[in-house]
């Protein structure tokens, strides 16, 4: 535009009875014209470049001023209604954004003709829960974010999960936990600042948009200081709850280099923030998107090894401790992995847990470990361990009933595993299924007895067949408190009527000593590793030629 004609424009703009301002996103006035000082009643010249637009007295307390700021913040043209007095008609501004990031303000007093503007904060965009945006707001501000001022250089992404908030849930129900993270959204939004955005993207998550200049130093106090709050208890219907928060961050600029990749980058980061335990900090590294890429790569292998056939059993023996006589085994799953090679359950198990494909492996192990005991020369139990997620479906009872059907298998050859977690989670629920499937006919052992919390309630409340006594007592045998430990849980097991089996014995000074205890059976490497059921039948007559 020639100097001249901006000249004219800038004399018409100032003499204007059309209310006339440029402004910055974060509503710092760089010029107004006469019009807009009178419709804002402040006289022109207070109207300094530099004051605020929300320190004008008209919009300092008005109940709009955060759809202004939403306004100011919007890429696109904006439209909205300030009703600054009952007496005065309505105040309508116009907001448009230029090129170079500054608003430009036109307003009027009177109704306006447009439909009201709505920054993307209607319903549709809105979280009904906490009030905060959602999800497609998030969306809508990433998508249009631009730096805006030299302190809003750059965004961070502070994504916040709340730890154990299924277990609230699952102890106090759904309305105690609307009720938490109604609290939560109160007390983290205390701990930002204005131009700062939080909003719940789902379940418990909840990310904080946070702009930052060169330096992304702030951001982590933030966080910390919204652990710190998460940290403090919780009062729920006259109950005290106490949580704790994860958070993953990832800030443009600093690793993360697009405005698409900052809830994923924030995503790995909470990741690994949990990974380590609760009420973790971590920023986003490169190296972790390719960890993350190397996890996902793992569970679609791990989501293809069943169809592949990827998946064996290994048996491992029981003997019994008062005759020495062969009892049973217990079917141990491995995952022979193409490029990984044989991989233990440890290694792959705790995933399927969390993405759920351990309800098909877990339905595969029964129905195999079932058919192949049928394949053994004697009545041999099999042991068969069952996750507590697998309790969580309900239709635990009918899988085991039908392999039971199919397979043949007497249900009193039958073993399920099971370790206190069941019981934990759902006592009610998980006791109904224990004894449906009692009823089956089959055994139920308590696993890895001692590690947990080990409530003697819980062997009084339902009748097991065995508890097997943790490795980790095993092998600490020989120390004369532990040893105590065990003889305690062996008479334990007797007063109750429940065999008692111990894990992990190496050593034949082990095996003694549990004899002698009057512990009831032995499993460990001393007898046998676990071994394949082609190894079975050898396995069966060698035992047999060893104790006749
Ligand atoms: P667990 O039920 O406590 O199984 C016993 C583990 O101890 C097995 O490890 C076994 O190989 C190992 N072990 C046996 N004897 C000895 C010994 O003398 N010394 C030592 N140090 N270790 C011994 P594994 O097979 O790696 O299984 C680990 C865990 O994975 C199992 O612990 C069980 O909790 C889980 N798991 C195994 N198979 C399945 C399955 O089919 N389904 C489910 N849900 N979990 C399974
Ligand atoms: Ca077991
Ligand atoms: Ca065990």
């Amino acid at each position: 535009m020639p100097n001249e004609v901006a000249q004219i424009l800038g004399n018409a703009v100032h003499l204007s009875s059309i209310g006339f301002a440029v402004v910055t996103a974060d509503g710092v006035v760089n010029y107004a014209n006469p019009a807009f000082c009178e419709i804002f009643l402040i006289s022109f010249f207070e109207t300094h470049v530099g004051c605020l637009l929300v320190e004008y007295p008209l919009i300092r307390f008005n109940s709009s001023i955060s759809k202004l700021k939403l306004a100011l913040n919007c890429p696109a043209p904006a439209f909205i209604q300030l009703h600054v007095d009952p007496d005065l008609m309505p105040l309508t501004l116009d907001i448009a954004a230029l090129n170079d990031g500054a608003r430009v303000m036109v307003a009027k007093r009177g109704q306006g003709s447009q439909i009201e503007f709505e920054p993307p904060n209607g319903p549709y965009y809105r979280d009904h829960l906490t009030g905060l945006g959602n999800r497609r707001f998030l969306d809508e501000i990433l998508a249009n974010w631009q730096p805006n001022s030299p302190n809003a250089l750059s965004l961070a992404v502070i994504m916040i999960d709340i730890d154990r908030f299924k277990k609230v849930i699952d102890a106090l129900g759904h309305c105690a936990g609307d009720t938490l993270l109604k609290l939560a959204a109160r007390r983290i939004q205390s701990a930002i600042r204005e131009q700062d955005t939080l909003v719940r993207v789902g379940g418990d998550v909840f990310v904080m948009l946070h702009t930052i200049g060169l330096q992304s130093i702030g951001t982590e106090s933030v966080a910390r200081r919204i652990v710190e709050l998460m940290g403090r208890s919780f009062l729920i219907d006259g109950q005290q709850v106490n949580i704790s928060a994860s958070i993953g961050i990832a800030a443009l600029n600093h690793g993360t280099d697009t405005i698409t990749d900052l809830l994923r980058h924030a995503e790995f980061a909470l990741y690994k923030a949990k990974e380590s335990g609760q009420g973790n900090v971590r920023f986003f590294e490169p190296s972790l998107a390719l960890q993350a890429l190397v996890r996902y790569r793992f569970e679609i292998d791990l989501r293809r090894a069943l169809v592949l056939k990827e998946f064996i059993i290994m048996y491992q023996p029981q003997v019994n401790l008062t005759d020495g006589s062969l009892q049973g085994f217990e079917a141990l799953i491995r995952w022979q992995n193409p490029a990984r090679g044989l991989l233990s359950p440890l290694d792959f198990i705790p995933l399927t847990e969390e993405t759920g494909d351990i309800h098909a492996i877990g339905e595969w192990i029964l129905h195999t470990a079932c058919k192949e005991a049928m394949s053994w020369d004697g009545n041999f139990s099999v042991g068969v361990n069952v996750s507590p997620i697998q309790f969580e479906s309900e239709r635990i009872v009918d899988i085991v009933s039908n392999v039971l059907a199919n397979t043949g298998l007497p249900p009193d050859r039958l073993e399920l595993e099971i370790t206190e977690s069941v019981l934990i989670k759902d006592f009610d629920n998980a006791l109904k299924q224990l004894w449906a499937l009692k009823s089956l006919g089959v055994g139920i052992a308590m696993d890895d007895f001692g590690t947990g919390y080990s409530s003697l309630s819980y062997l009084n409340r339902f009748p097991f067949s065995k508890i097997k006594i943790d490795q980790s007592f095993v092998r600490g045998e020989s120390s004369p408190k532990t040893r105590v430990l065990v003889q305690s849980i062996i008479s334990l097991g007797a007063t109750l009527d429940i065999i008692t089996i111990a894990e992990g014995v190496e050593t034949q000074e082990q095996y003694d000593q549990l004899a002698a205890d009057g512990c009831k059976g032995a499993q460990g490497y001393l007898i046998s590793a676990p071994i394949p059921t082609k190894a079975i039948g050898k396995f069966i007559s060698d035992f047999r030629n060893k104790t006749t």
